[in-house]
């Protein structure tokens, strides 16, 4: 990985208003965590307080990521969290996917190309339809593996949004498929790097890292 690319796609993604959605963010919101990791979570795009902090899933959603990387042995400064879309949709809809489309080839594409990382992890349904599987429903396809464009392994998963829409038993169902997929996601990066540490001593505080904007 050439931090030196990433840092020139972070300046060029930045100055972005090549679409409608910049009109309606203060700026679009990049990626988070360790530049060379094996393992990057793809989820939807910003919502309102990650383009407050600037950083991808920092919010409610964000946070119970890193309650489920946790549970997994995962941390998210050891891991590279990203969104398809770097703007935030205005009303935080969810993005359609044209907007993911002309958005990820223009950034996302990029920075898989230059992180190269071994497991892609695609959060909820946006990502799931970009990275390789348009027509797939998520609740169909979650758990099993496909190849991205690029050929990089990628199963996709719930996204954390949809399990805090879910309440009683059908979350819990739903937190325990993301546990599972989780955990062959990371059994996965292991089979070729079995010595990748993917868990720091505890979860990170992003709101320790990242200042509000506004
Ligand atoms: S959503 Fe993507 S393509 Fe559109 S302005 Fe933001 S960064 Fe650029």
């Amino acid at each position: 990985m050439d931090s030196t690319e990433l840092d020139a796609l972070e300046t060029q993604l930045n100055s972005c208003h090549d679409c409608p959605l910049r009109d309606g963010c203060q700026s679009p919101v990049g990626w988070f965590g360790n530049p060379h990791s094996p393992i990057m979570f793809v989820g939807e795009g910003p919502g309102g307080v990650e383009d407050d902090y600037g950083c991808p899933l920092i919010g409610p959603s964000g946070q119970l990521l890193d309650k489920a990387l946790w549970s997994t042995n995962m941390t998210r400064d050891l891991v590279l969290t990203t969104n398809v879309v770097k703007c935030r949709p205005k009303g935080n809809r969810t993005p359609t996917i044209e907007e993911g489309r002309f958005c990820a080839e223009r950034w996302l594409d990029k920075e898989i190309e230059i992180i190269k990382p071994k497991v892609i992890v695609a959060l909820g349904s946006v990502a799931l339809h970009y990275l390789g599987k348009p027509d797939d429903k998520i609740t169909r396809t979650r758990g099993t593996w496909f190849k991205t464009k690029q050929g990089i392994d990628c199963i996709a998963t719930f996204h954390p949004s949809y399990l805090l829409r879910l309440a009683g038993h059908d979350q819990v169902t739903a937190k325990w498929h993301v546990f599972y997929d989780l955990e062959k996601a990371r059994a996965k990066v292991l089979e070729s790097l079995p010595d990748y540490k993917f868990c720091s001593d505890k979860p990170l505080n992003l709101f320790e890292l990242f200042k509000k904007r506004s």
